[in-house]
């Protein structure tokens, strides 16, 4: 016996979830069933992302600063990011919210248990959650299987582990979060420090690195002590939480669609932008225009570019710092200390013009970015 509804999204992480929200806020009609491994109790990750207005979660944003630090090759930098606010959700109060709010949906369920298969035959796309078997018109899954690999393409990773720590006496700067520090030794990686304060005597803080592949357990503790008592400095503090994430920082494509109906969203579906892993924010622009277009077509889909400028300078980025043909520190040094910060988060974002693009392009170090341009056209059209 099949159940049957209109939308079936599989993970109810934070693309299911945006997109289940997006879909209802924007008067898509048709029942949305939403499948879910388990309960998500867990602060399993801690978001950050820009934002210029106030966004559909603002509730839920802990902490909000209008400054940066940015430690580099030209010393420290306080950066202001006017008219941009970096915010911070917590996965924790993010799945709370999503609860309060799925409470007082009717056309929305959410079902627990492990999806063993989904597909599509003649009469449209099926999914199995632990033996029971369910029908919909659409099918939208964020289930992430690693791309496998192709030689065109980049494969790196953004790897972390952070603490949330206390200290006896103020230690941070409340009112400025902390980008990137790179005043850790590089070595064969891009490793810097990104500290989230949430008041002077508490903070996230995190030991990042951009590398092809993750380091044993007991490094990611080393290079964070490493950063807390070497770098900042603390004597003593107290580890309160503890995160750990990889985030694929990778330009292979992935596909959008598995079958005529079955959608990928997330990470899944190539929303993490492959030169910074910041992924939230294009998670919320993607299920908003699924969800526009589903209200004004009937159907998920709406036009694309085939040339994304934004997403070459991407692989030519990755390139850079895949072949070493310049430290990561230099680029981003570069990067924010010739440009106005909001011009670069406007880029990041790939919501400048041809002519912004052009100035950030020339911030950085040419030699290696006119090589690695010449590198990715050879290795995408080329034949490797
Ligand atoms: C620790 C961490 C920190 C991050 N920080 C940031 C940040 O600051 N800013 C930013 O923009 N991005 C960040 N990201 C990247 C990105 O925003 C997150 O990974 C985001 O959660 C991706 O959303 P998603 O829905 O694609 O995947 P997920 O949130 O991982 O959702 C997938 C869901 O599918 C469920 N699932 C998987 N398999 C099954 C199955 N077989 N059956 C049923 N359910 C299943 C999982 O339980 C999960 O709930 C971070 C990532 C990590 C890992």
């Amino acid at each position: 016996m099949e159940e049957r509804h209109d939308y079936i999204i599989v993970g109810a992480g934070a693309a299911g979830l945006s997109l289940a929200y997006h879909l209802v806020e924007a008067g898509v009609e048709g029942r949305v069933l939403l499948l879910e491994r388990a309960p998500k109790t867990a602060n399993d990750r801690t978001w950050c992302f820009w934002e210029a207005e106030e966004g559909p979660f603002e509730a839920v944003v802990a902490r909000r600063w209008h400054h940066l630090w940015f430690y580099g090759q030209r010393g420290a930098q306080r950066l202001s990011i006017a008219p941009y606010a970096y915010k911070m959700i917590r996965a924790r109060d993010f799945y709370a919210f999503m609860e309060r709010w799925l409470a007082g949906r009717s056309g929305v369920l959410l079902r627990y248990g492990e999806v063993e298969a989904m597909g599509e035959d003649g009469e449209g796309p099926w999914v199995v959650q632990e033996g029971r078997r369910y029908r919909g018109r659409w099918v939208f899954t964020s289930l992430y299987h690693p791309p496998s690999k192709n030689p065109r393409y980049h494969y790196l990773l953004q790897h972390f582990k952070g603490w949330v720590v206390r200290t006896p006496t103020p230690a941070f700067d409340p009112e400025a979060a902390t980008f990137m520090d790179f005043r850790l030794e590089q070595r064969d990686a891009v490793r810097f420090g990104y500290v989230l304060p949430f008041d002077a005597r508490t903070a996230l803080v995190e030991y990042t690195l951009f590398s092809p592949a993750l380091l044993p357990p007991e490094a990611y503790d080393q290079g964070l002590r490493g950063y807390l008592e070497g770098v900042l400095g603390l004597g003593r503090y107290e580890v309160l939480e503890t995160e750990f994430g990889v985030i694929p920082m990778t330009d292979a494509p992935f596909p959008r669609r598995l079958s005529p109906h079955i959608l990928q969203i997330g990470t899944a579906g190539g929303q993490t932008k492959a030169s910074t892993g910041y992924t939230f924010q294009r998670i919320q622009a993607h299920s908003r225009r699924i969800a526009q277009a589903l209200r004004r077509t009937g159907r998920p889909f709406y036009p694309e570019p085939r040339w994304r400028r934004h997403a070459f300078m991407d692989s030519v980025l990755l390139h850079v710092l895949e072949r070493g043909y310049c430290p990561g520190v230099r680029v981003f040094s570069e990067l924010f200390c010739r440009n106005p910060p909001a011009r670069v988060l406007r880029f990041l974002d790939e919501k400048t013009g041809w002519l912004e693009d052009l100035r950030v392009m020339s911030s950085v170090p040419l030699p290696a970015f006119a090589r690695a341009t010449l590198g990715v056209l050879w290795r995408r059209w080329g034949g490797g």
